[in-house]
């Protein structure tokens, strides 16, 4: 697991890689993911460095509800709510997590199947 001052994720949120950032506050910034896997594809991520879902201390557990607050906003904002949005988190590189600073995928504009892949 990746520690905070080598993390792509929190460098991005300090501002020392640039991103396109959808929404932030004091505790969360939104932005557009680089590779888009949909029309929207954007990752919430708390700005304190958890590697990973398995990381998490209780005290951090209300992150990840924000977190996904922030996602339906953004998609409701963004007119995605009818036609429905899926949000994905990704825990330990078996379930597909390839950067290890905790994010919640919002994706949307298409639509999508089940299972996931
Ligand atoms: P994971 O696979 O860890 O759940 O998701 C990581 C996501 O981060 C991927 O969808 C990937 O495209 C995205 N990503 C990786 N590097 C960058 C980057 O430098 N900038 C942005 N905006 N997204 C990135
Ligand atoms: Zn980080």
């Amino acid at each position: 697991m990746s520690d905070a001052k080598e993390c792509l994720f929190c460098r991005i949120i300090a501002g020392g890689i640039p991103a396109r950032i959808a929404w932030r506050n004091d505790e969360l910034v939104a932005f557009h993911d680089v590779n888009p896997q949909a029309p929207v594809h954007i990752l919430i991520c708390p700005r304190k460095h958890i590697a990973t879902l398995d990381d998490m201390g209780p005290d951090d557990e209300s992150l990840i509800g924000d977190a996904i607050g922030a996602a339906a906003r953004i998609a409701r904002e963004m007119g995605h709510a009818e036609g429905g949005y899926r949000v994905v988190l990704n825990c330990g590189a078996g379930a597909g997590q390839s950067v290890f600073h905790i994010h919640v995928h919002l994706l949307a504009g298409r639509a999508f199947g089940w299972p996931p892949g």
